[in-house]
């Protein structure tokens, strides 16, 4: 990755450990997260439990503080309060975390986001001094018919629309092909590469070529400890979302991984 862009590694525990698996797990590698990423100062971990353990995740870290351990969550609403059940607004959000998923592939399939709701969730993250992580990717059928860079144009165009200009450089885009989440198929740190430096060039379309140089981008699907190095070493990528080895101490290795490639 670029010197000048600093690197995030977030855990999506997605709908995975309550409040008493969450503190225990976090006790676990919190020390050591916070210990490793102390070696880069250009290294960020962001931790995305689900909402209802955020404060539990919040008293782990609050009793090992590093400013570079940080705490994130799964998902918000773009309200800031009113009749919206079960929804999470982002003042609630701020008051415990730095980050945001937003339009995560699993939203936007099972529970019918479009980009035009991410768009409104993005800009009341910013409203609200919260880090938008939003994703996107293209599905497996749109990947086979040659279609990633179309679908990646939309989705950036609607989700990323209308940003403050004081605001372009605190966002951080995901790139999730969705073939790759889950499925141990991850993509090739050159293919994901291709698509990233693409998203770049769309951002800088909009944004500006500061804007675009600033811009992080991270790849996620079926990152390992196995493999987070490579991605790493690509000079376009600037991180991982990690799902399912950020459950297990493996998100320990990624980490390590991590701070190996960029100290070399
Ligand atoms: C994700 O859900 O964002 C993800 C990348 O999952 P996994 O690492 O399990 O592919």
């Amino acid at each position: 990755m670029a010197d000048i862009r600093t690197a995030i590694i977030a855990g999506n525990w997605k709908m995975n450990y309550g409040p008493n698996l969450a503190a225990i797990f976090a006790q676990e590698i919190v020390p050591e997260l916070a210990q490793l990423v102390s070696q880069h100062e250009h290294i960020r971990c962001i931790l995305c439990p689900p909402a209802i353990s955020l404060p539990a995740v919040r008293q782990v870290l609050d009793a090992q503080p590093s400013s570079q351990v940080e705490l994130g969550a799964q998902n918000m609403y773009f309200e800031d309060k009113g009749a919206f059940t079960g929804e999470l607004a982002p003042t609630m959000v701020e008051e415990l975390c730095s980050s945001v998923i937003l339009g995560h592939s699993e939203r936007r399939t099972i529970f019918g986001e479009t980009d035009e709701l991410v768009n409104r969730k993005t800009l009341a993250a910013l409203y609200h001094h919260l880090r938008p992580i939003v994703c996107i990717g293209e599905n497996e059928a749109q990947h086979d018919a040659g279609e990633t860079g179309q679908v990646i144009r939309q989705q950036v165009q609607h989700s990323l629309a209308n940003l403050p200009p004081q605001h372009v450089q605190e966002v951080v885009i995901a790139y999730e092909p969705i073939w790759a989440i889950g499925t141990g198929k991850a993509a090739t740190a050159e293919g994901a590469g291709k698509t990233i430096s693409q998203i770049r060039t769309l951002y800088g379309g909009m944004y500006g070529k500061e804007a675009a140089s600033t811009l992080r981008i991270l790849y996620g699907g079926s990152v390992t400890s196995a493999n987070i190095a490579e991605f790493m070493a690509h000079p376009d990528i600037d991180g991982a979302l990690v799902g399912g080895a950020s459950l297990k101490h493996d998100f320990v290795e990624i980490v390590r991984k991590t701070v190996e490639t960029m100290s070399q």
